[in-house]
């Protein structure tokens, strides 16, 4: 990213020489990043985080559709990036419906063919989930909407550079990207949209990535996600045995190390280095716990990242898996990844079981 920053400092749209090295180095990365979901590099477009490429996907399609109430379908523990969209795309008149999830965090055919209409327009379903991990089925998901004459979108960011995700397999319209979720740089996402998907744009200007997303594009961004995208690919099945090998694990030692410990999701059908778990009794105590552990140089998170903006409030995902208020701010989400090594996971083993029992003599006291 540096000479981009530097000495390559170019506008894309530019003619002369920098702005031309720079538009061959979006070029490339452009190729990357598709190459990471099998996608056509012109089928990719650029814009600036995963969240932008949701509101992109839902509003753009939407807005493309051009019908004043449509019909969108969505799941009831997607991200806030889907759900705050398609709770403005009430406000502007479309009619939503929300996907059940199961207490495992799936999202079954069932549940989608529930809500599911002649008239339904969009359906946006997570490839993954981030507060526990769960991995749909996408393909059954995507085949129900297509049925029904339904486009299909689905947030990858979870998912992508961490589990093979083939948007050719997946047969989905629209399939959002992150680069900081795969160790690329914050603040440059992607948006896929198949060949012949129309779409509106939500930023207008100048023209830059198709006409979809006006703006000079953030160069140096773009190639960290290429270069990231690049490696996630290249090392994807090695990398997925050995945090899944981390991941168990950390659940089988939890499990038998720490009294009343619960898996949060399907315990298999999640993403490879993702731990959510909770403990009995603690739930409310979290946010105790996750910052007891940041003390000793541990860095875990309690539900999603998003959630530091509302401490406190039960997860909306645990909720929609049947959680009551209480044991729904439960979730200590330990995520895994290329450079968590064999010695963190044990240093984390030999902390945690400690870190809890210092907390439950307070909710004892608490509880008097
Ligand atoms: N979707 C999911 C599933 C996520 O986990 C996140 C980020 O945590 C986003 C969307 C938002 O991505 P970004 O942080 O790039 O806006």
């Amino acid at each position: 990213m540096q000479p981009f920053l530097d000495a390559r400092f170019g506008n894309p749209s530019s003619l002369h020489r920098a702005g031309r090295q720079a538009r061959a180095a979006v070029d490339s990365a452009r190729a990357e990043v598709a190459a990471l979901i099998g996608a056509s590099p012109r089928d990719l477009v650029f814009v600036a985080s995963g969240t932008e490429a949701d509101n992109l996907a839902l509003f753009g399609a939407v807005g493309a559709g051009g019908e004043r109430a449509p019909h969108v379908i969505t799941s009831a523990i997607e991200h806030p990036a889907i759900l705050e969209t398609c709770h403005e795309l009430e406000r502007r008149g479309a009619e939503v419906s929300y996907a059940a999830a199961t207490s495992d965090g799936i999202i079954t055919p069932a549940a989608l063919a529930a809500v599911l209409r002649s008239d339904t327009f969009l359906v946006s379903v997570m490839t993954a989930n981030n507060v526990v991990g769960t991995v749909q089925p996408i393909a059954e998901l995507a085949r129900l909407a297509h049925a029904q004459g339904a486009l299909f979108h689905t947030d990858a960011v979870q998912a992508a550079g961490k589990m093979p995700v083939d948007v050719a397999k997946l047969e989905v319209d629209l399939l959002s990207l992150s680069a900081h979720k795969i160790h690329g740089p914050q603040g440059v996402g992607a948006l896929y949209v198949r060949g012949g998907t129309s779409l509106a744009p939500i930023v207008f200007g100048g023209g830059q990535e198709h006409g979809l997303r006006s703006a000079t594009e953030n160069v140096a961004g773009i190639v960290g996600f290429g270069v990231a995208a690049r490696l996630a690919r290249a090392d994807m099945t090695q990398e997925a045995v050995r945090l899944v090998a981390l991941r168990d694990r950390i659940f089988d030692t939890v499990a038998a190390k720490v009294k009343g410990s619960y898996v949060l999701g399907d315990r298999f059908r999640r993403v490879p280095g993702h731990v959510a778990i909770a403990f009995s009794g603690l739930e409310a105590e979290a946010v105790h716990l996750l910052l007891a552990l940041d003390e000793r140089g541990i860095a875990v998170s309690s539900g999603s990242a998003c959630s530091a903006h509302h401490r406190g409030e039960p997860s909306h995902v645990l909720r929609a898996m049947g959680f009551d208020v209480i044991r729904a701010r439960g979730a200590l989400r330990v995520t895994l990844g290329r450079f968590t090594t064999e010695a963190d996971v044990d240093r984390f083993l030999e902390v945690l079981p400690e870190t809890v029992a210092t907390l439950r003599p307070v909710v004892t006291h608490a509880c008097l």
